[in-house]
């Protein structure tokens, strides 16, 4: 059998450890790079990295502890795999604000080290961010992919889409390249300042849930294993840029409610004011993943609520989070 090779950078993370178990279950061999950044626990991406290994194909699993900031790390990846998944960032809208050259060191030198190292790979697949949209009135909802629909707010939406644009140039014929753009991707492992963990671990402990703003604030939720598998459709065919959703809006009240079915304690909330670097909908036309990816959202939040919750749950046992 023909050995095929795809490197993942970002591999202990949310995402890029959900992608790498379903690239390993699809028989690569997966090289992944991630440097613990301390945006949240070192514990918990461990752990993470744990969860592929048991996968059972450990043999087939390597792991560079190095950052794409460092040409000298990247050299411990085969320079030519099959497919790159670029996923290692700087990631949180909040927690960039004042924090450019630093966002900017790892999203876009980093993309610029990783585009560098492995040109021309026979498809690169970038994990952009839905972040690029910005602020849009409920009239300009569902977002397509069009070039007057951006406009990056923060530093961390800025740097993804500078990133987006150098991964664009880079394209050729013999250098071919995708730029996702999920929507707000949730399920187990998720970072534990977004939204879906921090209620639950709140709830879970008795303590009150902050929301910021009164609730009616939307976005377009979609379960990770979704995106793992419109980045698995991604390295096979499409270029340009694609939004990754399910194409429908919640709002955050619907999923404290889904939540308050779920589990058995009381839940006590408290609205507090917006937050700088909050939009307040977000929405995703899908259909251009559709038509030329191929790409098949799947039609449920519950199951992915209930799977975060016995994760969030795991976790506290384990005191990681
Ligand atoms: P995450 O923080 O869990 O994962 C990112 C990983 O990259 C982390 O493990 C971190 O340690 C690693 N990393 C950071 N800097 C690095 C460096 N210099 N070298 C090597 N590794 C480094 O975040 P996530 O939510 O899994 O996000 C993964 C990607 O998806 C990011 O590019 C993010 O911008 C994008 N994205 C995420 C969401 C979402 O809702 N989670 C939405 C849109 C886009």
């Amino acid at each position: 059998m023909v050995r095929k090779t795809a490197v993942v950078t970002g591999v202990a993370g949310f995402i890029g450890s959900h992608l790498a178990e379903r690239l390993l279950e699809e028989g690569y061999h997966v090289e992944g790079i991630d440097n613990f950044d301390p945006h949240y626990s070192e514990g918990l991406k461990r752990k993470n990295v744990e969860e592929i290994r048991g996968t059972g194909h450990e043999d087939k699993f390597k792991l560079v502890n190095g950052s794409i900031n460092s040409t000298e790390d990247l050299q411990d990846l085969s320079k030519r795999p099959d497919k790159v998944f670029h996923l290692a960032a700087k990631p949180g809208t909040r927690s960039s604000i004042g924090r450019l050259p630093e966002y900017r060191r790892t999203n876009v030198q980093g993309t610029s080290n990783v585009l560098e190292y492995f040109e021309p790979v026979k498809k690169l697949v970038y994990m952009s961010s839905s972040s690029i949209y910005g602020e849009k009135n409920l009239s300009e909802l569902p977002v397509k992919e069009e070039e007057d629909t951006r406009n990056p707010q923060n530093p961390y939406a800025k740097t993804k889409l500078e990133a987006e644009r150098m991964v664009k140039e880079k394209t050729s014929e013999g250098f071919e390249t995708v730029a996702l753009r999920p929507f707000t991707v949730f399920g187990p492992r998720q970072r534990p300042d977004e939204m879906f963990t921090s209620f639950i671990s709140d709830i879970v402990d008795g303590n009150s849930i902050n929301v910021y703003g009164d609730g009616s604030q939307s976005r377009d939720f979609t379960p990770v294993d979704d995106v793992v598998s419109g980045a698995l459709k991604a390295s096979e065919r499409g270029s340009g840029v694609y939004n990754l959703g399910r194409g429908r809006r919640s709002t955050v009240r619907e999923i404290i409610e889904i939540m308050d079915e779920r589990l058995p304690h009381d839940i006590k909330v408290d609205y507090g004011e917006r937050r700088d670097g909050d939009v307040s909908h977000t929405h995703a036309d899908i259909e251009r993943a559709k038509t030329e990816l191929g790409f098949e959202p799947s039609d449920e939040i519950e199951d992915t609520v209930v799977k975060t919750i016995k994760w969030v749950k795991d976790m506290k046992e384990r005191n990681l989070l």
